[in-house]
């Protein structure tokens, strides 16, 4: 059977990969199988409000009661669904993908992704040509519903909001015009911040620094941060689930150093217990967990697999190298507002500047790639590449991850969202990081052209 789900949800380029016909069948099988009360929300992308009108429109269809969210970040959605007691929920967002590209994430009652399983059920229901529709008296009906404060106070019931608004933070904060627009400014408001803002207009072309915070695109948040002499700032993805930090210098920090910090905090008062972190972070992570008296738990890439690595082991703490920060204690669901009040309420207790909790973490130079490689052929590639490729030690949980005898890792796969292999990277030394880096793309480079051609 094809497929339809990715490894966040369904991903495409509007109008070609990605139809509104396309979205109004698999919202009805969703709504088929989810039950019958429904949120839909969305991200400000300009196909969003297209696709969310297809989508309420598809589970109007099989009679879902809909409650219309709006533009909201994700993770507010996942937050309302669970809170309200709802069935289900259906995210119109593309995250961090270029503006063409739009998505569909389907939320469980729980407010945590589709599994797997849930997945393939949609789509045998989707390739069947869609579940049945209701008879005319029994469509549904569509009613508003406005979670942006409900989601605010939730997050402040996770941290000392009194103790944050002592320090009265100045912070800086980049949506990226995305919309965290909408939460992130409030949040820190009502932590007791002095705000400064940048791209906060939601708009679906991401004019100011493309919808993927980067430390090479934060540039302007940086001269931001300069200008006002703010002490933290904070980039968002597109549709507000994950935070990149920068410190009163200026820097930009990759999330598991950000993730890293949490963890310190974290496991301080939470002895032995394990964290959940994909492949492709860094192995300061499981040093930091491990000083700290825990452990860490790796998984494949992708957040549906950390959240329900977290549901499954009973674990409170999961984070990604992208950004993502999962604080189970409010949802087990990466979520930038949340990685924002955590950081804020650590700098408030330990009293000390971000640069410097950053710089007593263990440092490893860091390199990400991308080769391109259309879909079809990842399978063949990836197979190719585990043929040939040598190391001290070879990892198979996702991709091809190497270890070499100096500590240096570098890992390989096939990225689920986009005709591209990602390469990540980390070693003690830029020489060796690059060495190791250009070596492995040569190879995967030339593998992509052997698949093609034969
Ligand atoms: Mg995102």
């Amino acid at each position: 059977m094809p497929r339809l789900f990715g490894t966040n949800g369904v991903r495409g380029v509007v109008n070609r990969e990605l139809t509104p016909e396309m979205v109004l069948r698999l919202s009805a099988s969703a709504g088929h199988l989810l039950g019958r009360e429904i949120a839909v929300g969305r991200d400000g992308r300009t196909s969003s409000e297209m696709l969310a009108k297809a989508a309420i429109g598809g589970l109007l269809s099989v009679g879902c009661r809909v409650h219309d969210m709006g533009l909201l970040p994700t993770p507010t959605l996942q937050y309302a669904v669970k809170h309200l007691g709802l069935d289900g929920g259906l995210m119109i967002t593309a995250s961090h993908n270029p503006p063409e590209f739009n998505g569909v994430k389907v939320i469980l009652k729980d407010g945590v992704e589709a599994p797997r399983g849930l997945e393939e059920e949609i789509e045998g229901l989707y390739f069947s040509g869609g579940p049945p529709l209701k008879p005319w008296g029994e469509v549904g009906s569509v009613g508003g519903f406005n979670p942006l404060d409900l989601y605010v106070e939730g997050l402040l019931r996770h941290v000392d909001v009194e103790a944050i608004r002592r320090r009265r933070f100045r912070v800086a904060l980049d949506p990226g015009n995305g919309v965290s627009a909408l939460t992130a400014p409030t949040l820190a408001r009502r932590l007791g911040c002095e705000v400064y803002t940048i791209n906060t207009d939601i708009d679906g072309a991401f004019p100011g620094r493309g919808s993927e915070p980067r430390p090479d695109n934060l540039g302007g948040l940086s001269r931001l941060m300069e200008a006002v002499d703010a002490e933290v700032g904070v980039a968002f993805d597109g549709d507000g689930d994950r935070a990149l930090f920068v410190d009163e210098g200026g820097v930009v920090h990759w999330g598991d150093r950000s993730f890293a910090l949490v963890v310190r905090d974290y496991l301080s008062s939470h002895p032995g217990e394990a964290v959940a972190t994909p492949v492709s972070s860094s192995k300061m992570i499981e040093e930091v967990a491990r000083e700290a008296g825990g452990c860490v738990l790796w998984t494949r890439v992708g957040s549906i697999v950390v959240s329900r690595t977290m549901l499954k082991e009973g674990i409170s703490l999961g984070g990604e190298e992208n950004g993502g920060i999962f604080y189970g204690p409010h949802q087990p669901v990466r979520d930038g507002g949340m990685a924002l009040a955590l950081i804020l309420d650590l700098l408030a207790r330990e009293g000390r500047p971000l640069s410097e909790l950053m710089g007593e973490l263990p440092r490893y130079v860091q390199r990400k790639e991308r080769v391109p490689c259309p879909n079809e052929l990842k399978p063949r590639v990836l197979e190719a590449l585990r043929g040939c490729v040598e190391a001290e030690r070879v990892e198979t949980i996702d991709g091809v991850k190497l270890w070499f005898s100096d500590g240096s890792w570098i890992l390989m796969r096939p990225s689920g969202t986009e005709p591209i292999f990602r390469i990540y990277a980390e070693a003690e030394a830029e020489g060796r990081l690059n060495r190791m880096v250009e070596e492995h793309r040569r190879l995967l480079e030339a593998l992509v052209e052997e698949v093609k051609s034969s």
